[in-house]
């Protein structure tokens, strides 16, 4: 497809970043393309055109992804956001790092219950920030319309953490 062949021309892989031994896949470049970007945003939500309310991105390159695709689509925007961003009334999520833990956080009066979310990131790796904001939306009394990563990186068992839930992804490496 269209955004596939972006994806192939833009992304670039850096070896050792943030650390030694990660292979890391850069999409900034498919970020500053603007017939990239477009085609990217609209192949993430176009296979559920109908069945969503809402797009939700997470923080921070999920936002980017999820502002540009609502937008285009004529969808508002929900934003996952890193635990201690937000000012009202929020549920939390936390989810294990390599090192550590992190927490997501979503508004919880923002929505009303059994609006229908779409979920947008940009890397699938192990799953566990998609499985987080997965149990946001849920206990926040929404309906996940779906799930769409612009790269699924393989053999991190990402996919099968996400089960029953399936996932979107443009793109495999
Ligand atoms: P997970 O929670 O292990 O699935 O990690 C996914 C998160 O890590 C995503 O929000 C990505 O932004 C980030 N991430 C992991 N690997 C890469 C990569 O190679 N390139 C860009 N982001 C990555």
């Amino acid at each position: 497809t269209d955004a596939t062949a972006h994806l192939d021309a833009l992304t670039r892989v850096i070896p050792d970043f943030p650390e030694p031994g990660i292979l890391f896949r850069d999409l900034t470049p498919v970020f500053a393309d603007a017939a990239a970007l477009a085609s990217i945003a609209d192949a993430l939500v176009a296979p559920f055109a109908g069945a969503y309310d809402v797009v939700a991105g997470v923080e921070a390159r999920g936002f980017a992804l999820a502002a540009a695709s609502a937008a285009r689509s004529g969808h508002g925007l929900l934003l996952v956001r890193k635990a201690g961003k937000l000012p009202g009334a929020t549920l939390t999520e936390s989810y294990a790092l390599e090192y550590g833990e992190a927490a997501l956080q979503v508004h919880v009066d923002q929505l009303p219950a059994g609006t229908r979310v779409l979920l947008v990131d940009d890397v699938l790796a192990t799953g566990g920030t998609l499985a987080a904001s997965h149990r946001l939306i849920e206990r926040a009394g929404w309906a996940l319309a779906g799930t769409a990563v612009v790269l699924e990186l393989d053999g991190l068992g990402g996919r099968e953490r996400l089960a029953p839930h399936e996932v979107l992804a443009l793109q495999r490496a």
